[in-house]
């Protein structure tokens, strides 16, 4: 007789690419936990089936196009992107039966570029441009939707069904995976629909959770939150995140604090956490738990903050893990402990 399975196995099994989206590990990290007497907790969302956090807000859209009759069988989504928005989009469209026209601006790491053609997308790099020239990928993204009869543009930025999915899911996966246990939750923003959807998630079931944004220098939002005003200082390396506006999905989340972090210190972070903890995740994921550990550090001891590691080390290898580019950058890790942070 075959063994019976394991108690919660068949329900385990997810339905597709679409299905096996989310419901991704809550990951403590014991070595920066023991360090700071706290705890930071990074959601896994490298572990997505597509690699990143954005497969939850492709998904998202989709099925909001789906639902509204804006995209059948046949359809084409259309959308600019840093990458893992249009990595998702892709995916989640080779499985739904859509094309996928991508827009990229051109300073993004070149991995992002051959993965997406190798998925299939059709991709227009162009040149990485203010937000003001209408060449700026998103304005260019707009233009080829509007020229493809039936297409649909994902306006990831201004598109609220990216904010909803996170609301949806990965805020009360959190919760749930704490059990309501948590003081803070920490996160960088692009679009703002990760920091904004789960914020609203956590933030209805206990108004006591504290959020913070993590911000790179660069963009406008640390000030934004700190001052109300939108102001720039300095520039970033960090793909994926920091935004010099204000868009739909970041406006009004319930954000209470907001916390600066240096390339150095995220680099610093990202070696650090393959090194001692054996993640290999890309800068933004190490951007976020470099500020979760600044939060935590100003909270009681025994604290718990929980964060988002982004996407994976992977996509930036010839980057934040090329010795080469690294000191291109003047940005070699030099630290052997936390004193970086
Ligand atoms: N990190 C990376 C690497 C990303 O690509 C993105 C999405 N642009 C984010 C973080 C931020 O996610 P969100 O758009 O939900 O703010």
């Amino acid at each position: 007789m075959p063994n019976p399975a394991p108690a919660g196995v068949a329900d385990a099994v997810r339905d597709g690419f679409v299905g096996a989206i989310g419901n991704t590990p809550l990951i403590a990290l014991p070595k920066l936990s023991a360090a700071l007497g706290r705890t930071v907790l990074g959601k896994a969302e490298h572990l997505n089936p597509g690699g990143s956090v954005k497969d939850r807000a492709a998904r998202g859209i989709i099925e909001d196009f789906e639902a509204r009759r804006l995209l059948g069988p046949g359809g084409v989504v259309v959308e600019g992107t840093a990458g893992n928005t249009g990595i998702g989009l892709t995916l989640v469209g080779n499985a739904r039966g859509y094309r996928t026209v991508i827009v990229m601006p051109d300073d993004q790491a070149p991995e992002k570029y051959a993965l997406l053609r190798t998925y299939g997308a059709e991709l227009h790099v162009v040149e990485a441009i203010a937000f003001s020239d209408e060449r700026n990928y998103y304005h260019v993204a707009r233009r080829i939707a509007e020229s493809i009869p039936g297409a649909v543009w994902a306006n990831q930025f201004e598109n609220t069904a990216n904010r909803a999915a996170h609301e949806q899911t990965t805020g009360p996966e959190i919760y749930a995976q704490t059990q309501g246990v948590l003081d803070a939750f920490v996160a960088a923003a692009g679009t703002g629909g990760t920091i904004a959807g789960v914020a609203r998630a956590l933030k209805a079931r206990d108004s006591r959770i504290r959020v913070v944004l993590a911000d790179p220098y660069g963009s406008a939002l640390y000030a934004y939150v700190k001052t109300g005003a939108l102001a720039v200082e300095g520039d970033s390396t960090a793909e994926g995140i920091g935004i010099k506006r204000i868009v739909a999905n970041f406006k009004d989340a319930p954000v209470d604090d907001a916390v600066r972090v240096d390339d150095r210190t995220m680099v610093e972070m990202a070696h650090w956490l393959l090194r001692e903890e054996g993640l290999f995740v890309g800068g933004s994921a190490a951007l976020n738990v470099a500020a979760a550990a600044r939060v935590a550090r100003g909270l009681p001891a025994g604290a718990r903050v929980a964060t988002i590691l982004c996407d994976g080390g992977d996509r930036y290898r010839s980057r934040l893990y090329d010795a080469g580019w690294l000191a291109e950058n003047d940005l070699v890790p030099a630290a052997t402990d936390l004193s970086f942070l």
